[in-house]
């Protein structure tokens, strides 16, 4: 699935733009400079795969890729704009509510949105107003802890915990929280293998 290079389809600003799909598809979300980009790029080896800046400001805009060889996708990966700007206008958190609600209510191969959380940090409001969100859109979700370079590290250890624990009240959550680093790979292998198991064969 990721020896190929994925290549991006398109990007849309609301949801008339986005084109029907049979591929599982597979979101990802998370905080502003959680290391989402980073992310996308270490999984599928590819460097200039996901813009890295969220410049506030630029249309908000949902950025599809396919996976798997070319001719052929076997998933399709769906990059969400990130949430939770610091000082975010209100008008920019309400645009990004509309879109992102309209696409987990309304994009029937989504299959599973990775909610991507700092393990340095731990999950904050806005990402608990995420998961609010995805319970009530029903749609099924997994946490990834992202920058656990040290995975075995006391303070990862804490928030991995902590994290697992606030998911017992989350309906549509996966119980198992993935944690991972950009920087040295680690959790990559499990993270391509939950996303093995969502592709088409
Ligand atoms: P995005 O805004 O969520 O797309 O985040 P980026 O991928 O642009 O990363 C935000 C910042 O976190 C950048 O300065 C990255 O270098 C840093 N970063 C991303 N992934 C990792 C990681 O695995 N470990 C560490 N230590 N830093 C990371």
């Amino acid at each position: 699935l990721f020896a190929q290079p994925c290549a991006f389809l398109k990007g849309v600003a609301d949801l008339s733009g986005l084109p029907a799909s049979d591929l599982p598809e597979i979101a990802f979300c998370g905080r502003s400079n959680v290391g989402k980009s980073s992310l996308v790029n270490a999984l599928t080896g590819r460097k200039t795969l996901a813009r890295t800046s969220n410049t506030p400001g630029r249309t908000q805009e949902i950025n599809l890729f396919y996976l798997g060889p070319e001719g052929t996708p076997r998933l399709m990966l769906a990059d969400l704009p990130g949430h939770g700007f610091a000082r975010a206008p209100k008008a920019k958190v309400d645009a990004w509510t509309r879109l992102v609600n309209a696409y987990l209510k309304g994009r029937p191969p989504l299959r599973r949105v990775l909610l991507l959380v700092d393990s340095r940090h731990g999950l904050k409001a806005v990402d608990r107003t995420v998961m609010g969100m995805l319970d009530g859109a029903a749609v099924n979700y997994q946490v990834v802890l992202t920058k656990a370079d040290k995975p075995a590290s006391a303070a990862v250890q804490r928030v991995h915990e902590a994290t697992r624990a606030a998911l017992a009240e989350h309906v549509a959550a996966h119980p198992d929280v993935l944690v991972t680093s950009s920087e040295t790979g680690a959790g990559l292998p499990d993270l391509r293998a939950a996303l093995g198991e969502i592709a088409l064969p």
